[in-house]
């Protein structure tokens, strides 16, 4: 039996490690993008940076693990590609002492690891890159998937404020980190506090909704967001508002603790199959604060189709009943992927 409480601490540890250097390398967007000579570097330095210190601390705690990273060191193994290796280098040696190039390129390859076990980590160790470079949401999503279910899962927000009048476009200077145990709950933690339990409560009888949604405009389809809502608005008794717009799966954290009824990810063209490193980490904790989390027809995530959810289409995240309202209409309104 797997050892949950210590697999989540590790995790915890290794996203908390891992988004400091992230934004380390934030701060430092214009001098990496100097060194490199590439516009797009920062982020392509910190999703390396940030694999090598997950893979890194993973392993110290863990032993020898599977890690389905999204990243593989390809790319820093030619010697083109030397400025932005040196780059990765630095910024892994801010976070871990004494790690040499050739340490840093074999914890990138940790995480080459295959999907053909009842068990295994997968990451993100960037998730919206282009939040990041517009210094705004992105994530670090880190989740044990077990017999085709996330089961212990950490997600590092670095820009994301817990204070909800704060903007969500605008980076926090401190961030936070999500934590949960299938069955256990999900649990906030800002700065030095200790862990707080998020719960949601599901919509009230004519309430206003509010839903969250991609920035990318070709990650999720905005017109058939728009019908959706208009659908509830027109057909039961709650008033509805302009999606909330932020990167990365930061919205699964913003669903879960009640700041948005849904997070809503309509399929944009059909052959896109969704990665589950996108969505492992954030769907347990959703689903822990009390959300049901599927894709467009309600059918439950299936993560044992290897790196892609190829049983599934888009994703609808909300509370039971705001659920309902959202499959509900997609199916009135006949919406499938073109
Ligand atoms: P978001 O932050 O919601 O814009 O989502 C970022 C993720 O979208 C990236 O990690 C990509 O893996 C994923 N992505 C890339 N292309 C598509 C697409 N056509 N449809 C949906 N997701 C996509
Ligand atoms: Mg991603």
């Amino acid at each position: 039996m797997a050892d949950y409480a210590k697999m989540l601490e590790a995790a915890r540890d290794a996203v908390t490690l891992a988004s400091g250097v992230c934004r380390e390398v934030q701060q430092a967007l214009d001098s990496v993008r100097e060194i490199t000579k590439d516009d797009k570097s920062p982020v392509t330095v910190a999703d390396f940076a940030s694999q090598a210190v997950v893979a890194s601390v993973l392993t110290d705690a863990l032993g020898e693990i599977v890690l389905v990273g999204e990243e593989d060191s390809k790319f820093l193994r030619e010697p083109e590609h030397e400025a932005h290796l040196d780059a990765v280098v630095a910024a892994v040696n801010d976070a871990l002492e004494g790690k040499s190039t050739d340490d840093v390129l074999r914890l990138i390859d940790i995480g080459a690891g295959d999907t053909h076990h009842a068990g295994f980590w997968t990451l993100d160790p960037i998730d919206g890159t282009k939040g990041f470079l517009r210094g705004q949401q992105y994530a670090i999503a880190l989740a044990y998937v077990e017999n085709g279910e996330p089961v212990v899962g950490a997600m590092g927000c670095p820009n994301l404020p817990t204070d909800f009048s704060k903007p969500l476009d605008e980076a926090d200077p401190k961030g936070c980190v999500y934590e949960a145990i299938k069955g256990d709950g999900v649990f906030e933690i800002a700065g030095d506090t200790s862990p707080t339990r998020v719960r949601r409560n599901d919509v009230d009888e004519g309430s206003a909704i509010s839903v969250c949604a991609s920035v990318e405009k070709a990650h999720s389809n905005v017109s058939d967001t728009d019908r959706i809502l208009e659908h509830i608005e027109q057909n039961s008794s709650h008033t509805t508002g302009e999606p909330a717009r932020l990167d990365s799966q930061c919205k699964y954290a913003v669903t879960a603790r009640g700041q948005a009824d849904a997070y809503l990810r309509m399929p944009t063209r059909a052959g896109y199959v969704e990665r589950i490193w996108d969505h492992a980490a954030g769907a347990l904790v959703a689903t822990e604060a009390g959300c049901f989390v599927t894709d467009i027809f309600g059918n439950a995530l299936d993560f044992s189709q290897g790196r892609g959810l190829e049983k599934n289409k888009g994703i609808v995240c909300a509370p039971p009943r705001m659920h309902g309202l959202v499959i509900g209409a997609i199916d009135a309104l006949g919406i499938k992927p073109a």
